[in-house]
């Protein structure tokens, strides 16, 4: 501890009454020494961060303490990680160092806490581009060898984000970009389903606090009617689970705000007709003897005696589980005040599973239970781990594909069920029966009809690969296999072809020299690149095997004296080199990160200009943020836009944060969507509202009318949304039409 005390008796307290309310609850530490450990965590990291403050100025010790709550409350798992979460912090913040963890703790949690430290460690280092990927990627790395530490960090995450607010605003964009793009879907994947949610609204609420606000504002209206109807559906259940002896606990629960828009979006329907799809769960103990999954459709039976299913929407994830490990039976019911209510049925270890996902999987796992989906999707990423793509930011997006690819079921010949990602083709199955059998393919029986190995496979497929000694892979392949198991080893063999096809070359090359007499050297070797213009030996090589390079004037090349070859071989690499350390204005330290950019009218007049993304289009009025290319050049997007996504997530550095000034002179290109019933009058009706908005320039109108039904496209120069709102609204009230919305990217 240092000689002075900057905490007050307030700190103190609250610091107390922090680690209080963890110990009082812990759940699953009965072990003896449990306590012990963690009471002596929380003693170290306390002293260690004595007098350290978050940004929000509470004492810094207080952010392990709730990272070990959502460790053990939410993930629910043990003393040992409870310890790891308290200390998570210390090895990289303060003087204790990991010989100290694990002096004091042994090896287990010391290298949890590793695990944790090696990814933080290498931030602020140095600025490349791919350094987030790179950090991503050391931490996926660990899932191999120890899942807690992906658990962990999800919970140092989840209170991260939870006290997002005192951070700046670029860092606040960096942190929920990233945790959107894959904090989110990771915890999905790991079947932490509460967690997913709660991450996916903070980070919505900081990407677009504008539409978040509004579906919160939204929902809170219309809180009281939604339970109401929740609890007159549910009453007649009750009662039926009564008599029959059932234990249970059934509850209503609005959707996630996140989901809600994203409904809305995919949907384009407004937030009333999405909030109008109730959902009930009902969490019953099962009885001992009778099988789990008799007992969800024995209550499946009750509810539908009292409510009529919606048939296409009963969803059986007893009898199959999700590839996370989700189980439970859902069904649609039509409830009172003609509402769709979904209900979903789970015993109270399903739920369990669904609420905490991984750790809660193997609690109920045990030991000879088989090999679940979610084993082996584990047992895939190791292998994509074990294997990982050079380029970070390439391994990151694959990682990603696998994380949200759902998956088919193809069957082998012989019937074994064999799982690919969804849009898979037959060359991956042939490398995921195995390695040979898919660099010998050369085409595949799909149901017992000839395909070629690019076919892609459907769920329920069977598949027979045909091979071929003479085949061997193609460049052209990699276009169509979507598993990193068939990339890769497509990538290996076509490594190894180049490979040899370099040494054969350089044996030809070597026995020609020999015949003349001249001993091969790097100098001859020189020589021959230059006067063949190849840039480097391999290439030299492997043009030799394959004959594009002819040695006709082998012996009047090596015998030129070396005169004036030296000299243009000096000027070549000059060129070069000049070429490679291209100067990069650093235009990025002109701007002033602490304050957002503001996007004026004039660019040409000012220092930094900026540039519109074509992805998303966005326009005044819209919520913005700001991507500095390598090249200086501010790029801006919607928040929501997939290509600012992915660029926050991998180059988080590059954010800035923008604001729109004042446009009145400068007008932005929007698009407009409708469609309708088409009636005479409607295109001039249209054509009409648009010439009489001042503020509005029509540049192109696309009209067709098909079958009486009208839909069409307009683009517009507008100064700000409020604008195109306004002329929206407009058109939308033009009889006939039915539906008018933006279009965001028409790039295309
Ligand atoms: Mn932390």
């Amino acid at each position: 501890m240092g000689n002075k005390d900057f905490f007050d008796e307030e700190d103190k307290k609250l610091i107390q009454s922090e680690y209080d309310s963890l110990v009082n609850n812990l759940l699953r530490c009965n072990k003896p020494g449990d306590k012990e450990m963690i009471d002596k965590a929380f003693r170290i990291a306390n002293e260690a961060h004595w007098n350290m403050r978050r940004k929000s100025g509470e004492p810094y010790i207080i952010h392990p303490i709730s990272v070990a709550k959502i460790v053990n409350q939410e993930i629910g798992l043990g003393a040992k990680s409870i310890a790891t979460a308290l200390l998570h912090d210390v090895v990289e913040d303060t003087d204790y160092s990991l010989e100290d963890v694990e002096r004091d703790f042994g090896p287990k949690i010391s290298s949890l806490i590793d695990g944790l430290t090696k990814i933080s460690g290498t931030y602020n280092k140095e600025n490349t581009a791919s350094m987030q990927a790179e950090n991503f990627r050391k931490m996926l790395m660990t899932l191999s060898d120890d899942m807690r530490v992906i658990l962990i960090k999800i919970a140092d995450r989840l209170h991260n984000m939870r006290t997002l607010d005192s951070m700046p605003e670029h860092k606040k964009m960096k942190i929920a970009g990233e945790t959107i793009f894959l904090y989110a879907p990771l915890a999905h994947r790991l079947g932490l389903y509460a967690i997913k949610s709660e991450l996916e609204d903070l980070s919505f609420k900081f990407r677009q606090p504008q539409i978040y606000e509004e579906i919160a504002s939204k929902l809170k209206h219309s809180e009281k009617k939604f339970y109401a109807l929740i609890n007159k559906f549910s009453l007649p259940i009750i009662d039926k689970l009564n008599k029959a002896d059932i234990q249970f606990d059934i509850s209503g629960r609005p959707k996630s705000i996140f989901s809600i828009w994203k409904k809305m979006q995919s949907k384009n329907v407004p937030f009333e007709e999405i909030y109008d799809v109730l959902a009930v769960r009902v969490v019953f103990e099962p009885v001992p003897g009778i099988p789990e999954k008799t007992q969800c459709w024995n209550i499946y039976s009750m509810i539908t005696d009292s409510y009529l299913p919606k048939p296409d929407r009963l969803r059986d994830w007893v009898s199959r589980p999700k590839p996370n490990g989700y189980e439970a039976l859902h069904v649609t019911v039509m409830g009172p005040e003609g509402k769709w209510v979904e209900v979903q049925i789970r015993s109270r270890r399903m739920d369990e599973i669904a609420e905490r996902g991984y750790a809660a999987h193997w609690k109920y796992k045990g030991d000879s239970a088989q090999e679940s989906e979610l084993d082996k999707w584990i047992k895939k990423i190791r292998t994509m781990l074990e294997n990982p793509l050079e380029d970070p930011i390439e391994f990151l997006d694959e990682f990603k594909m696998n994380l949200f690819s759902s998956e088919i079921m193809v069957f082998t010949p012989k019937g074994t069920l064999v799982s690919l990602p969804k849009g898979a083709s037959a060359l991956d199955f042939a490398y995921e029966i195995h390695t040979e059998i898919g660099n010998k393919a050369i085409g595949a029986k799909v149901n017992y009809k000839l395909n070629p190995i690019s076919a892609v496979l459907m769920s329920g497929d069977q598949v027979e690969i045909i091979t071929s000694d003479i085949a061997k892979p193609d460049k052209e392949w990699l276009s169509f296999v979507r598993t990193s198991k068939a990339k890769e080893a497509i990538k290996d063999a076509l490594k190894t072809e180049t490979t040899n096809r370099i040494h054969k070359g350089m044996e030809i090359l070597e026995s020609k020299l020999r015949d003349l007499g001249v001993v091969p050297n790097a100098e001859v070797v020189r020589k021959l690149m230059l006067a063949y213009d190849v840039p480097n030996k391999d290439e030299l090589y492997s043009g030799i095997e394959l004959d594009l390079i002819k040695l006709d004037n082998l012996k009047k090349i090596v015998r030129k004296s070396p005169g004036k070859n030296v000299i243009k071989y000096w000027e070549l690499k000059l060129i070069g080199a000049k070429k490679e350390t291209r100067e990069v204005p650093e235009k990025s330290d002109k701007i002033d990160r602490s304050v957002p950019f503001l996007l004026r009218e004039n660019v040409e007049n000012s220092e930094q200009s900026y540039e519109i993304a074509s992805c998303c289009n966005p326009i005044p009025g819209d919520e913005v943020t700001g991507y500095l290319s390598p090249e200086g050049q501010i790029i801006i997007h919607k928040p929501k836009c997939p290509v600012a996504i992915r660029i926050m997530s991998n180059e988080g550095n590059r954010i800035i944060a923008v604001k729109w000034a004042m446009h009145k002179l400068v007008s932005f290109l929007a698009r407009i969507h409708m469609t309708g019933i088409d009636r005479i009058g409607l295109v001039n009706e249209i054509t009409n509202i648009i010439s009489a908005e001042l503020k509005v320039n029509m540049t192109n109108i696309n009209i067709s009318v098909q079958n009486g039904i009208f839909e069409g496209t307009i683009d517009v120069y507008i100064h700000h949304t409020k604008d195109l709102n306004n002329l929206i609204l407009k058109i939308s009230n033009i009889k006939g039409i039915e539906n008018v919305k933006r279009v965001e990217d028409f790039s295309k």
